[in-house]
């Protein structure tokens, strides 16, 4: 007898991609559950939560009681706490994937492995590794954390010989990695999501714009049948080597017309936000449709997009909805200096093309 698809999704993490994931689900009949530190977590005002920490084995073994498969907004949970659930439940991606994710290093490994291109780097594990990296590599470089960085956190850019000790006081002098500062043309993302049968869908390609080291802005699709082919490929070579199950993103850095990878993020990705309203199935949907085991929605883009962050401060609300094809998403958390609290997107209709949307989403920001 052929078993019912999963109905119950628990989510570890109920941050704004948490959030995003339980509504897509409702459409689909499909129920999430959360759980995070704070009743005030954004997925929290949509869904049930368990409140405590995403670690604690205990409440993560009552998730998996309340779900029939588990998945994440945050990869960084610990794979030990991940085995204490000991196959009671589907985990989706599986933690193998979240464990190649969580280091720097052994993400650039796997990287290598599968003859992705990475930026040159050296594992630093102390002051002499620094030196030697910095003979090696040469400058300018960007000193990171291995784990837990996110957003910029985590990083130091070394452009000259007096940055090294400021950098090694902020970050301390082990558990680094030392990068060649990229000088890049462009940053892409390529997000696609692979289904239990080892099919596989893939969204455009989107061209990211940061600000000290925060997504700030989106075009998508940015077409370029190149570096499109790479970066399908790539993708599928990440995916099939981990038995990948859900959305996966890979950012990437474009340098001479080739694409080097960055990092990846086994979970929906900030830059596949405009795929809410600028394609016929969201990232969100496809995650929950592969983890379930549901057939994949068609990737195919609706228009041109711009998607733009709001960082620290939320617009005039009010002025924003009054534009024709602008989408407006407040995800309900408390204002903070480079806080992501919330995005719009713009679409198609009121833009021609992605430049003009995207021209017309930062004027309307920049008036904000
Ligand atoms: P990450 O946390 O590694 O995604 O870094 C955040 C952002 O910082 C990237 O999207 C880039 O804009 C910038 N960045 C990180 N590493 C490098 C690098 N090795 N070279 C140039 N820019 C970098």
């Amino acid at each position: 007898m052929k078993l019912p698809a999963p109905a119950r999704v628990g989510i570890v993490g109920a941050g704004q991609l948490g959030r995003m994931l339980a509504l897509a689900g409702i459409p689909l009949g499909l129920h999430c559950v959360f759980l995070d530190r704070g009743l005030d977590a954004p997925g929290a005002e949509v869904a049930p939560i368990l409140v405590g920490d995403l670690q604690d084995p205990r409440l993560l073994a009552e998730l998996a009681s309340k779900s029939d498969v588990l998945t994440f907004d945050w990869e960084n949970v610990p794979a030990p706490a991940l085995a204490a659930l000991g196959g009671d439940v589907l985990i989706r991606p599986a933690p193998a994937a979240l464990e190649a994710s969580q280091d720097r290093l052994r993400e650039k490994a796997l990287f290598s492995r599968l003859k992705i291109p990475v930026t040159p780097h050296a594992a630093i594990d102390s002051r002499e590794d620094l030196d030697r990296a910095l003979r090696r590599l040469g400058l300018p470089g960007v000193l990171k954390t291995r784990r837990l960085g996110y957003d910029g956190k985590g990083q130091f850019v070394i452009r000259r010989a007096g940055d090294v000790d400021p950098a090694c006081a902020a970050l301390g002098c082990t558990d680094l990695i030392y990068e060649k500062f990229q000088a890049f043309s462009l940053e892409v993302s390529i997000i696609g999501a692979r289904a239990p049968s080892g099919e596989c869908v893939y969204y455009p390609l989107s061209a990211n714009t940061h600000a000290d080291g925060i997504l700030h802005y989106c075009i998508a699709p940015y077409r370029n049948a190149s570096l499109e082919r790479q970066a399908r490929r790539y993708l599928r070579r990440v995916m099939e080597a981990l038995d990948y199950v859900g959305v996966l993103a890979i950012e990437f850095f474009v340098v001479g017309g080739k694409l080097l990878a960055n990092e990846m993020a086994p979970r929906v990705h900030n830059s596949g936000h405009w795929t809410i309203e600028g394609c016929v199935t969201s990232q969100f949907e496809n995650h929950l449709r592969a983890i379930c085991g549901l057939p994949l929605g068609s990737t195919r883009a609706l228009g041109a997009a711009a998607m733009i962050n709001f960082l620290g401060t939320m617009p005039d609300r009010g002025r924003l909805l009054q534009i024709d094809g602008l989408a407006y998403h407040d995800y309900g958390k408390s204002p903070r200096p480079g806080r992501k609290l919330g995005h719009c997107t713009i679409l198609g209709a009121r833009a021609r093309d992605r430049d003009s949307a995207l021209k017309m989403a930062l004027k309307l920001i920049s008036r904000t």
